[in-house]
């Protein structure tokens, strides 16, 4: 049998190359939740509200009363890789913005229609203008508007037929930006959250800003969380090769749930960490094996020149020097706390 022949090698479409790149930003509504709410954390925003409807494959809206977007910039705002808040590689080291590659707007015109509305400070009246495909459909229009931008994200999926199959059938999909947006209101308790369904008069999150992480935590998890934490605090002792401060609450021997929470931020980045879950976990069933399915909220320091904030197309993880010993490090501070239930001294460690 002779060989066979070598199909030919093609370049794909630019619109086929920027709609791939986008699904893997983009994964579902969540993902385009979380890129709208970091951008308005970085605008300066003091209050954000989402509105969602049909699990945000119909609408997510976005709106905020941050610093506004300028006119001049509306015409490449949704091109891929245009940002206000990167310039050379080596920024990425002290990067303190949560977006930085200029990529999620874009991502989000080419799997549904954006529209945005935005105002900045001082300006008569504010525009409006939609976007597909990373270009701006028509000039911006003038438009009343109150300070601060508003972002509209319609049909999404629409070019996506088997994505949006199958999100279709899953009804998690608002409880899981509810979640999302709980974890940024804890966090970030200094800006007031809502959430809520659209045409809903209720807000499923509805947060008051408060100087106080406890109120936090009871305004959006409730008083049977809040009442059962205790405050844990871990640093080191010699600050002189300081590595990281941890600090935060975890729950009490009288906490019981189904399963574990955990809301982890690592400078200031939302980010998930399975490692840092599971040890902790075993520290709870080896410790209060009737707790062991914790609450926990932690909030970690590094220099940032120690987290490489890019591993991940949607950022939800980021990789840090020395990892293991972190958590072990984190793992002896929560077991100290548990056995020493009442104490609310801090844990100090050499690491
Ligand atoms: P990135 O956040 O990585 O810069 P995005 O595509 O998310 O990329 O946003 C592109 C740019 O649009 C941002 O750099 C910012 O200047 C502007 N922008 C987006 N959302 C907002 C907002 N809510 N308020 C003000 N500016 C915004
Ligand atoms: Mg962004």
């Amino acid at each position: 049998a002779s060989a066979m022949e070598p199909p030919r090698i093609r370049r794909l479409d630019d619109s086929v190359v920027n709609r791939i790149a986008a699904g893997e930003v983009i994964q579902r509504p969540v993902s385009a939740v979380k890129e709208l709410v970091e951008n308005s954390l970085d605008a300066g925003s003091t209050s954000i509200s989402v509105v969602v409807k049909d699990g945000g494959l119909k609408l997510i809206q976005v709106s905020d009363n941050g610093h506004g977007i300028r006119y001049e910039d509306l015409p490449i705002l949704c091109e891929r890789h245009t940002t206000s808040k990167l310039s050379a590689y080596e920024d990425l080291q002290t990067i303190k913005s949560m977006g930085f590659r200029g990529e999620a707007l874009a991502s989000m015109t080419y799997v549904a229609h954006v529209t945005v509305t935005t105002i900045t400070e001082g300006q008569l009246h504010g525009y409006r203008v939609s976007y597909r495909d990373g270009v701006m459909e028509q000039e911006p229009k003038p438009c009343a508007a109150v300070k601060g931008t508003q972002i509209m994200v319609e049909n999404l999926f629409y070019n996506m037929i088997a994505r949006r199959k199958t999100l279709q059938n899953s009804s998690d999909d608002y409880a899981k930006i509810v979640d999302l947006i709980s974890r940024f209101a804890l966090h970030n308790s200094n800006v007031s959250f809502s959430c809520r369904k659209h045409g809903a008069n209720r807000a499923d999150v509805h947060s008051v800003t408060t100087s106080s992480k406890l109120d936090a935590i009871k305004n959006i998890y409730g008083i049977s969380v809040a009442r059962d934490l205790m405050e844990i605090t871990v640093s080191d002792d010699n600050p002189s090769q300081s590595i990281f401060k941890m600090n935060g609450y975890i729950s009490n021997a009288n906490y019981t749930a189904k399963k574990t929470i955990m809301v982890l931020f690592i400078n200031d980045r939302l980010v998930e960490c399975s490692a840092l879950k599971r040890a902790i976990e075993v520290v709870y069933s080896a410790t209060l094996p009737k707790a062991s399915k914790p609450f926990l909220y932690m909030s970690i320091e590094f220099p940032p020149e120690h987290v490489d904030v890019n591993i991940h197309p949607t950022k939800r993880e980021v990789s840090l020097l020395n990892q293991e010993s972190l958590i072990e490090t984190i793992q002896t501070a929560v077991e100290y706390k548990l056995i020493n239930n009442n104490t609310t001294r801090t844990f100090q460690t050499q690491v």
